[in-house]
């Protein structure tokens, strides 16, 4: 398909778990119509309150194996012991129609996408401490205390990440956190209105005034 419009903005979120990420991602995704989630698929089981293709795509390791050798993913990892990885084709449709596309992926997933889309815009949620960043992990009695140590190492070593992402948020606040998410968006979707149909007709409008003879 010849595209000719403006590519959509790709957005790359990160957050270790229990940072809060997915509550700021849901109201971002509310408040911007234009910004499309990439569902994960992952071999995980689903949770009590997740729902198949709106949270994640539910393989088997089979499958995701599979995926893997037909090369349907644009990304992939192994993220506490379970694959997780992202749909190429969706993202890359959508990113040709304009629209802008947001992944909730980790680190090692970032750093590849990173090599096949360089333009893509990366963010990082951090907790406010460690000790903040626990509680929430109990808090949320999905894990075993094996699987919650886990997670704390792995989220240890993601923070470490941290300083090579574009923007930063600090969830202390979740208000806050969404807002400056939300700017983050907003700040890069006006940085790439210099493409839109809207401001390139308005330039030509001006040159062809400017340049028609009185
Ligand atoms: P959870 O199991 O808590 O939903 O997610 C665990 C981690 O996997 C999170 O850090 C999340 O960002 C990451 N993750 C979710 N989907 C993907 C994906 O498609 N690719 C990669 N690389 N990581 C993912």
């Amino acid at each position: 398909m010849q595209h000719t419009g403006p590519y959509g903005e790709l957005f790359i979120v990160s957050a270790p778990s229990g940072v809060g990420k997915s509550t700021i991602i849901g109201k971002v995704l509310s408040t911007f119509p234009k910004l499309r989630f990439s569902v994960s698929s992952t071999t995980r089981p689903a949770r009590p309150s997740e729902t198949e293709g709106k949270d994640y795509h539910y393989l088997s390791v089979e499958q995701f194996r599979q995926g893997i050798d037909c090369g349907r993913f644009l990304e992939w990892a192994r993220v506490h012991d379970h694959f997780y990885g992202t749909d190429r084709h969706i993202v890359e449709n959508w990113l040709e129609s304009g629209y802008d596309v947001l992944l909730d992926i980790d680190v090692q997933g970032t750093r590849q996408v990173r090599w096949t889309h360089p333009e893509a815009k990366t963010i990082f949620i951090l907790p406010p401490s460690m000790e903040v960043l626990e509680q929430r992990l109990r808090g949320r009695a999905t894990e075993t205390e094996e699987q919650l140590l886990v997670r704390i190492c792995a989220a240890k070593r993601e923070i470490l990440e941290a300083s090579w992402y574009d923007y930063l948020v600090v969830n202390d606040d979740l208000q806050e956190a969404f807002q400056d998410l939300g700017a983050i968006i907003r700040a890069c979707q006006s940085q790439s209105k210099v493409h839109s149909p809207v401001v390139k007709k308005l330039l030509m409008s001006i040159v062809d005034s400017t340049l028609s003879p009185k």
